[in-house]
């Protein structure tokens, strides 16, 4: 029953956010700042449903505290702030929001592209000191030079559209072969796009192939006064050699969102102490530095909220994983609840041997309409839509699956 399900969010979840899981009838508390590891232990025990951000620590212990919990909503990108091991283990499917700040970062990029190009940030800083400094050397148009781009995803294609639009061609280099975005061209090699750009942008997971993907040797590829940027990961580029390029001009400008060892919060972080470099940094011309903020806009937050928030109302309500980060993707389309007699079984269990015969044996006294079921790592997930089930057999059937020594969790829905 909706009314019954509690959720807790904490660190001042968006209100879009908020507003979707109260419609649903669900009793929500909203809190404006995170809780401590044991403020979180006692007030988790009757949560269902919990909504962070970044600085709520779902660590083991609290997971193991938290007896009633489904489902954990990450409203935000990252998700290593949550024990996903621990959670699968404790059957609480975790849901975050990769791809709703996308947007955000690509038009960071395309401002950064002109910015660039046209020494925007040296001739403000210049003005802002009181200095009139009128140059057009070394000052160029972005239509009809080439955008490539590193990395063709969620940001990257958006980024091709963009760029398109205001008359540069895009090459992309990807380990997927992609389908392209307008007149787009995919190179066989990051060294063929380096050597092809006049801008080059990087959109690159964090991986361990991707650690310092741009250094001296891809540096030295790049056309002589050629524009980087990078708003994917601060450990895709090596910064100390993306100095030395710009020292000796080979480097026109660049535009860095992301940095290794990014402060936790706001002040004056930026400086040798964190890193080394960071006052070398700081003295070159024409590199524009950005605190992460590639997809800090009003609505990749309010996107973030929806998205969250609507998949936590799907697996609430239908057991639905689509886009969980811990748990195999499993959904049955055509949901028939509202049908007379109509369950859906959600069985959530370690993925050992035999499961599936026992787990049929309890399912097989009723008409089995529909059932899916896959599994990660250790865990699996089963759903069955089963008909003929009346409403005083629900408690049998539910325990006799809870029975089971595979059992992770179980749930019955009607
Ligand atoms: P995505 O997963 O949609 O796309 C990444 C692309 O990179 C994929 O097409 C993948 O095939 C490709 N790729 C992976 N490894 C590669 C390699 N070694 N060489 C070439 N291509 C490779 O990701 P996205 O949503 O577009 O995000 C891209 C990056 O931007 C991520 O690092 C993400 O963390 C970062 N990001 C930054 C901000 C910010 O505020 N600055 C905001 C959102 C995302």
């Amino acid at each position: 029953i909706t009314s019954d399900i509690k959720v807790l969010l904490l660190e001042n979840v968006n209100k879009t956010g908020q507003d979707i899981l109260a419609r649903q009838g669900y009793q929500v508390e909203a809190l404006k700042s995170s809780l401590s590891e044991d403020e979180l232990v006692q007030k988790i025990r009757d949560v269902h449903v919990i909504g962070i951000r970044s600085k709520t620590k779902l660590t083991s212990k609290v997971l193991h505290a938290a007896k009633n919990l489904i489902v954990i909503g990450c409203f935000c990108i990252g998700t290593n702030q949550v024990d996903l091991k621990a959670a699968a283990q404790n059957g609480i499917c975790v849901f975050n929001s990769p791809f709703s700040n996308s947007r955000s970062v690509a038009e960071l990029v395309i401002a950064e592209i002109i910015a660039l190009a046209r020494q925007l940030g040296d001739r403000s800083n210049e003005l802002h000191n009181g200095v009139w400094n009128k140059v057009s050397a070394g000052c160029w148009e972005v239509r009809g030079k080439t955008l490539g781009i590193i990395g063709y995803g969620h940001i990257g294609n958006q980024l091709s559209v963009l760029a398109e639009a205001m008359g540069m061609r895009v090459v992309f280099y990807d380990v997927v072969n992609l389908m392209s975005m307008g007149t787009a061209q995919q190179v066989n090699s990051l060294n063929a796009l380096l050597a092809g750009a006049d801008f080059v942008t990087v959109h690159v997971p964090e991986l361990p192939e991707t650690q310092n993907m741009i250094g001296k040797e891809q540096l030295e590829k790049m056309r002589q006064g050629s524009y980087l940027i990078n708003a994917s990961r601060g450990s895709v580029v090596d910064i100390p050699a993306l100095i030395e390029a710009s020292k000796s001009g080979k480097i026109a400008g660049a535009a860095l969102d992301v940095y290794p060892n990014e402060p936790g919060g706001n002040g004056n972080y930026f400086n040798n102490e964190i890193n080394s470099w960071a006052e070398d940094l700081r003295a070159l011309k024409n590199i524009i530095l950005t605190p992460h903020i590639g997809g800090s806009t009003e609505e990749a937050q309010s996107a973030i909220g929806v998205e969250v928030a609507e998949a936590l109302v799907r697996y609430v309500n239908e057991g639905a994983t689509l886009g969980a980060v811990n748990m195999p993707e499993v959904n049955l389309r055509s949901l028939t609840l509202d049908e007379p007699n109509h369950v859906r079984v959600v069985y959530i269990h370690k993925n050992v041997p035999g499961v599936l015969r026992k787990v049929n044996e309890i399912l097989g006294d009723h008409n089995v309409d529909k059932q899916m079921t896959d599994s990660r790592g250790e865990v699996a997930y089963l759903m069955a839509d089963i008909s003929n089930v009346n409403t005083s057999e629900i408690k049998d059937l539910y325990q006799s699956l809870e029975d089971l020594g595979s059992r992770i969790r179980t749930r019955v829905l009607y």
